[in-house]
């Protein structure tokens, strides 16, 4: 339902709670976050009001500049903790937000289990996601969702991070919607403009099956051919 993603130098973990709070509006079951810390990825998520996920990170630091935070409306598993995304790979080595519908998810599911031993933790469409960028990964993060997003069917707008790559977001829409924030030594992913209103004025929308790159210095977007777009940056006048 909702994704806010950030890359800065200032705690991710606040920017991206308070950005989800401003998609309450949407509606959500449930809600999460995974933030990239000492070379692993840490999740934290929980079935019901964001006040939930908040509870269970109590007082723990999750020092990190980067992370992604997702709150969920169930489309396929019911809403609970394990459906509740991030959703990782095997190892936590990469994690994703999803919202939208992966409509072949039962074919890739198959897929991974039969040829690749995958053990999936979710009753989600989305947590094929995260294993197919897994598997495709070499180091290149932008090159293994590429790569992920063309096996996919159905409505996505994604955003993933790696532990390898913790200074990237990389994020992929398709029939649901995405925008990216512009800030000065940060920026911001969302689903949509009222979540970062606080923080940016200035945005890029991005458009069907583009990928866009998120550092703290920049946002690239790449069109499906793999070609760098040039974007008008979108200002915004009106508030939330
Ligand atoms: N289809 C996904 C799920 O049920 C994502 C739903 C959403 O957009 O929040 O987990």
């Amino acid at each position: 339902c909702g994704i806010v993603g950030y890359v800065g130098e200032e705690h991710a973990k606040e920017r991206i709670i308070d950005g989800l709070k401003r998609l309450e509006y949407r509606g959500y079951d449930s809600a999460g976050i995974a933030l990239p810390i000492n070379g692993k990825i840490e999740i934290r998520k929980h079935v019901g009001e964001i006040k939930n996920l908040e509870k269970i990170i109590g007082d723990a630091a999750y020092d990190s500049s980067v992370g992604i935070g997702h709150t969920r409306w169930a489309t396929h598993g019911a809403p609970s903790d394990l459906n509740a995304h991030p959703h990782a790979n095997g190892d936590n080595s990469i994690a994703i937000v999803h919202n939208g519908i992966i409509e072949n998810y039962q074919e890739i599911k198959e897929w991974l289990i039969r040829d690749y031993g995958v053990k999936f933790k979710s009753e989600t469409d989305s947590e094929v996601i995260a294993h197919l960028i897994g598997i495709y990964y070499d180091g290149d993060l932008l090159q293994a969702v590429n790569r992920a997003v063309e096996q996919m069917r159905g409505a996505y707008a994604v955003a993933a991070i790696a532990a390898a790559e913790p200074d990237k977001i990389v994020a992929v829409r398709k029939d649901a919607p995405l925008v990216a924030g512009i800030g000065k030594g940060f920026n911001f992913i969302a689903s949509d403009i009222p979540a970062l209103l606080k923080y940016v004025r200035e945005v890029y929308l991005i458009e069907n099956n583009e990928t866009v790159v998120l550092t703290k210095d920049g946002i690239k977007i790449y069109n499906e051919d793999g070609k760098v777009v040039k974007r008008d940056v979108f200002h915004v006048t009106w508030d939330a």
